[in-house]
């Protein structure tokens, strides 16, 4: 029925989780690019090793529902990605499973209370605040658009709104010094680049808008 609310289930999580696989695969060599300037030229690799086990795992069958897949997901990323990210990008998976528990579908607030936890999982491990030129600078705008956007847009519209806040403080990492991470050891010469990590989490917020609305 046209009036249904739109409902997240399994099958879109895992749409999500496939197409931020896609994203990053298509982007690895622009993520390590980003990563070489202000890192250590491994953000696109870590990555891209990441989501393929993911994508292995999903391959193989096993979890189907929303909050599985995205802990499957989430322990699939810290033992595999490593470096800062592994466990960032791990945590926040988990942290939204943890948050789903056993539920078969998700409304947009259950969507967005999740995404919310997750990325309160990135602070409680990384401590970043917004400001520090990480991937919470990405982050964080996308779970306050969507916030804001919740009952006011159809899914597929606040998901864009979301999407479009994490490109937007992807952009605007690109002045700020960094302060946590190897691109903190740079100083001052961290200014002028863009963070690879609100670049690949920008990713996943299109990844969502793309399959989840
Ligand atoms: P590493 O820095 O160990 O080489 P990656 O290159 O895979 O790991 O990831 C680097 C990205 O991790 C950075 O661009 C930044 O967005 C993110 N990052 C690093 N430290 C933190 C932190 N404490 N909190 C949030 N994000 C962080
Ligand atoms: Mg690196």
């Amino acid at each position: 029925m046209a009036d249904e609310p739109a409902v997240i289930d399994g099958a879109a999580v895992e749409r999500w989780i496939r197409a931020f696989a896609t994203a990053i695969s298509e982007n690895e060599a622009e993520l390590t690019r980003l990563d070489s300037a202000i890192g250590d030229a491994d953000h696109g690799a870590n990555m891209a090793r990441g989501l393929k086990a993911v994508v292995a795992k999903l391959d193989g069958g096993g979890a189907t529902a929303p909050g599985a897949l995205l802990k499957q997901t989430g322990m699939t990323l810290v033992s595999t990605v490593g470096g800062a990210s592994g466990p960032l990008y791990g945590t926040f998976f988990l942290r939204m499973a943890t948050a789903i528990g056993d539920a078969d579908t998700l409304d947009q607030a259950a969507f967005a209370a999740a995404l919310r936890a997750g990325v309160e999982g990135v602070v409680a491990r990384g401590k970043a605040e917004a400001g520090d030129k990480t991937m919470y600078d990405a982050l964080a705008p996308a779970v306050d658009a969507l916030d804001a956007a919740l009952g006011g847009e159809d899914t597929a519209g606040a998901l864009q709104a979301a999407a479009d806040a994490a490109a937007r403080g992807r952009d605007a990492t690109t002045p700020l010094v960094a302060r946590k991470g190897r691109a903190s050891y740079l100083g001052e010469r961290s200014a002028g680049h863009q963070d690879p990590g609100a670049t690949s989490a920008a990713l996943l917020l299109q990844a969502a808008a793309d399959t989840l609305g």
